[in-house]
């Protein structure tokens, strides 16, 4: 029950579905961040690799600013032009010949599963429904997203799960290949560099095999590129390190925006196929103040200097976190991960360590299997990298001080 007294504003009206830092933020520029009381921070989360160009990158807020001036909001029911110029980016740069804009990554997703349905329902194979996903997935927090992931902890508590859903084990490839040839499978949904479950990346040539499996089957192929796409890899997707990997369908979205809430579910011309008038839609997906911003974030991450960048930098990066691990076995005993997509996994917990790291002015996200990710924005400089690293070490020497006191 509401009630009337005038307290001031508190976490306590948010509901607590998060476990929050206790860091309110104000202000951001690039990877520097300020809290409410003027401390700065490096900031290698980055909204969860959302600001792909940093905080208040000059060119996105000139866009922001002038698209506001013109035109935010309007229905699907009429042509936006931005949506058609951001499609053409898109499809231009990949495999995809159409693009469904959502707001979100979860969004995304729904679209994808329901395409892959639709398409085997319209080519007169309606049995093909089974999605089949991966442990240590994350697919966003909708109850198709949360039943592909599988993950216990994001289902129990919601009532039955979805039927259907199949989860397969990431790594074991054979028994894959016998789900993949189940005549009533529809696709196969996940993220070729894992990043909530713990930057856990798919060899380049298991990428390849389960392209050809899926193929062969007729099995679609969605990739979940919402973490690992745009640049987030040192390429525009994650997949484009495989030789011959294109999916059928992509999800993007978190850097598509550069912070802004814009997604989008790619597809080929075919596995669109079933997506007829009627069959979905959005109220705000692709309006004209997402796909502006989300053109001028495209424009920038596509840039080769900007891909270039991050994979020098994570060059660096692999490098240098490679020695901390050697220094420091009793706090990091394994770096993985690919690109700015980075996992440290370790020996203190992870949340343990995020707040030392914090007390240190670096702020890192967390990630499954005791891991925290360095998520850093793509155009993190050299001298950034450097100083990140630096804090890191200050971090692990703390967490030693600290498992030796
Ligand atoms: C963040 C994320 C999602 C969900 O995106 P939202 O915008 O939070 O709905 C889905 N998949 C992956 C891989 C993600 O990292």
């Amino acid at each position: 029950m509401s009630t009337t007294t005038t307290s001031a504003p508190s976490p306590d009206h948010i509901m607590g579905v998060y476990n929050r830092a206790p860091l309110a933020v104000e202000r951001g520029r690039g990877a520097r961040l300020w809290d409410t009381s003027g401390e700065e921070y490096l900031d290698c989360v980055a909204g969860i690799a959302t600001n792909g160009l940093g905080h208040c990158h000059p060119k996105l807020v000139e866009v922001l600013k002038e698209q506001g001036e013109k035109l935010w909001h309007v229905s699907n029911i009429f042509r936006i032009p931005g949506q058609e110029e951001l499609a053409k980016r898109l499809t231009d740069a990949t495999f995809a010949d159409v693009v469904f804009f959502t707001n979100s990554g979860t969004e995304a997703i729904e679209c994808a599963l329901k395409t892959a349905r639709k398409y085997h329902t319209a080519n007169g194979q309606p049995e093909r429904v089974d999605i089949i996903g991966f442990d240590g997935s994350f697919h966003g927090r909708s109850y198709a997203a949360i039943n592909a992931a599988g993950n216990p902890s994001y289902v129990e508590g919601f009532g039955p799960r979805l039927p259907n859903y199949i989860q397969a084990k990431w790594g074991e490839m054979d028994a894959l290949k016998a789900l993949i040839e189940q005549p009533t499978t529809a696709a196969l949904i996940f993220e070729p560099v894992q990043g909530e479950g713990g930057a856990r990346a798919m060899p380049e040539a298991d990428l390849d095999q389960i392209r050809a499996w899926t193929r062969e089957n007729g099995v679609l192929l969605i990739y979940d590129e919402v973490q690992s796409g745009m640049g987030r890899t040192g390429k525009l997707f994650a997949h484009d390190w495989a030789s011959d990997a294109a999916p059928d369908i992509m999800c993007v979205a978190k850097a598509l925006g550069g912070g802004f809430p814009v997604g989008a579910c790619l597809a080929s011309a075919e596995a669109a196929k079933g997506m007829t008038v009627g069959v979905h839609g959005s109220t705000f997906g692709g309006n004209p103040l997402a796909m502006a911003v989300a053109i001028a974030a495209f424009d920038e991450i596509a840039k080769e200097e900007t891909l270039t960048n991050v994979r020098d930098v994570a060059g660096y990066f692999a490098q240098q976190l490679n020695g901390l691990k050697d220094r420091f076995p009793d706090v990091i005993v394994d770096v993985r991960g690919k690109g700015f997509l980075i996992g440290l996994k370790l020996v203190p917990v992870n949340r343990e360590f995020m707040g030392w790291a914090r007390d240190h002015k670096l702020l890192v996200a967390g990630g499954g299997d005791n891991c925290v990710r360095l998520l850093p924005p793509l155009n993190l400089t050299l001298d950034e990298a450097r100083e990140a690293v630096e804090k890191l070490e200050k971090t692990c020497e703390f967490a030693r001080a600290k498992a030796a006191a």
